[in-house]
């Protein structure tokens, strides 16, 4: 009987996999320069965006991205998003899942390998790690040596400046949410809002935790998205993968001298474990611990250029590519695996709903209104016979500057209107507000139209200045005809 066969797991097995702490090595290449490259950029951007100023007038903030939780409007440049037009945002995340989708189908699993946020902050704590106890055989030794106060001193420091990146991240996060230059003073000077240094605390204290100690952990067991990635792979798409059929058999140069053919290209230094952020073994196959960064690629191309052998043992390919190849066929570019159908259907969905975004973005008005009439009572029957129905109207002025507005009745003949701070002898058809820059103008609107006048729709319309108007059809409220 095999051992896996309806057998009781032995009492000493774990139900999980005991940690082993990875100490990845130092290396160089052209991977590796890339991933330096994506790090400097996605961190720039993250801590830098805030402190990046816009002049919008006076009217408006100066913050280039911002997301204003007070006045409930989101800022990026020159585009401003009002709460009814969360549907930009709603837009903005499809094509952000969708895009996820797209550079999966495209370059397999290069989001995890490069721009994930867990990447990123891991491959930065990890260069803290080498700054502090050195590369991969130092840190190894370091972990395994007894506590002293050398050791002590250098956890310390590690621990120390894993803290202020924390605390940096932390930090930069709540910038978003307020003018960031007053919001550093508030913070420091303690009159800063509670929900700040409480989003500050829970930041930093899961970014020292997940980038400082769990690390490939949560590639491997917390995030879902390498299971979703996993069902989206096929023979098609493009993974890091060792080419068994040029590196086996394995064995070490020396070996590999004495008797050339009897051994593959693969002389199983471990250089592309060693370097491994995850810590697995890539020729065991593809494996989900693997998120494609390609360091391993830069480790063995640079032991095949010692020993003198073509580059490319360890290499972006598809499995497809791999089975041509491994049947003697010569390795196919890999800009050709770009244009697999699936990848050009996920950009023409990512593109079209781009397009859609910045049509509408190009074309909104910044005039608009709401309107709510009054449920109870429906309507008022005045002593001469008309009939009075009360609305609020909301006249927005989405400009950064002050408008003068105009409101109308569309329809309703021999309506008029009156508002709060009108007599009802001055009742008119049309009347004009100034509205301030920015903001929406809530107004109680009375509509009164003469005796005899059923029920039925009519219309608000407001217009400004430059020409643009919004309108917005309500109904009109009176007694039923006498039979
Ligand atoms: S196996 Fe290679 S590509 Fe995969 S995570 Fe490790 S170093 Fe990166
Ligand atoms: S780095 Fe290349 S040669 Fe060395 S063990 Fe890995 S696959 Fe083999």
């Amino acid at each position: 009987m095999r051992p896996t066969d309806l057998q009781p797991a032995p009492a000493s097995a774990s139900l999980y996999e005991k940690h082993t702490t990875v100490h990845p090595k130092r290396i160089d290449g052209p991977f590796r320069r890339f991933k330096w490259l994506v790090m400097l950029v996605t961190l720039g951007i993250y801590y830098g965006t805030p402190w990046l100023r816009w002049d919008r007038g006076p009217y408006a903030p100066d913050q280039a991205v911002l997301i204003d939780l007070e006045h409930r409007r989101f800022y990026m440049f020159d585009i401003e998003i009002w709460p009814h037009e969360f549907y930009f945002v709603a837009g903005l995340l499809i094509m952000a899942g969708i895009g996820l989708f797209l550079i999966t189908s495209a370059v397999g699993r290069a989001w995890c390998g490069y721009a994930c946020p867990q990447t990123v902050w891991t491959d930065l704590f990890q260069h803290v790690d080498r700054f502090v106890d050195g590369d991969r055989n130092a840190r190894m030794r370091l972990d395994k040596a007894p506590w002293t106060a050398g050791k002590a001193a250098r956890r310390l420091a590690k621990w120390t400046i894993y803290l202020v990146i924390a605390f940096w991240t932390g930090g930069a996060w709540i910038m978003y949410f307020a003018d960031a230059p007053t919001l550093t003073r508030e913070f420091w000077a303690g009159d800063a809002a509670p929900v700040a240094y409480a989003t500050v605390a829970v930041l930093t204290g899961t970014t020292f935790l997940l980038g400082g100690f769990m690390r490939e952990q949560v590639c491997i067991y917390m995030c879902p998205w390498p299971r979703i990635q996993t069902a989206m792979l096929d023979e098609k798409s493009l993974i890091v993968t060792y080419k068994d059929w040029r590196g086996e058999p394995r064995g070490s140069l020396k070996k590999a001298q004495k008797a050339p053919d009897a051994f593959g290209d693969c002389v199983d230094c471990n250089q592309c474990v060693a370097v491994c952020p995850t810590g697995i073994d890539i020729r065991e196959g593809p494996q989900i611990g693997c998120i494609t960064c390609a360091l391993c690629i830069d480790a063995c191309d640079r032991v095949m250029k010692e020993i003198g052998r073509p580059r490319g043992l360890i290499d972006y390919a598809t499995l497809e590519d791999c089975e041509r190849e491994a049947a003697g066929a010569a390795p196919r570019p890999v800009w050709k695996t770009l244009t697999h159908p699936r990848t050009l259907i996920y950009l023409g969905v990512w593109s079209a709903i781009g397009a859609a975004l910045l049509f509408a973005l190009g074309t909104r008005a910044h005039t608009g209104l709401t309107v709510q009439s009054d449920r109870n009572p429906p309507f008022m029957l005045m002593s001469d016979g008309s009939v009075r129905n009360s609305y609020t109207v909301k006249l927005r002025n989405m400009q950064s500057r002050p408008r003068t507005m105009a409101l109308s009745l569309v329809g309703l003949p021999g309506a008029t209107m009156w508002t709060d701070d009108m007599s009802k002898d001055a009742a008119t058809r049309q009347f004009a507000r100034e509205v301030s820059a920015d903001v929406t103008l809530p107004l109680r609107v009375y509509v009164i139209a003469p005796r005899g006048t059923g029920g039925g729709t009519f219309a608000f319309q407001v217009t400004s200045p430059d020409g643009e108007s919004d309108s917005s059809e309500t109904a009109f409220n009176a007694p039923e005809p006498p039979r």
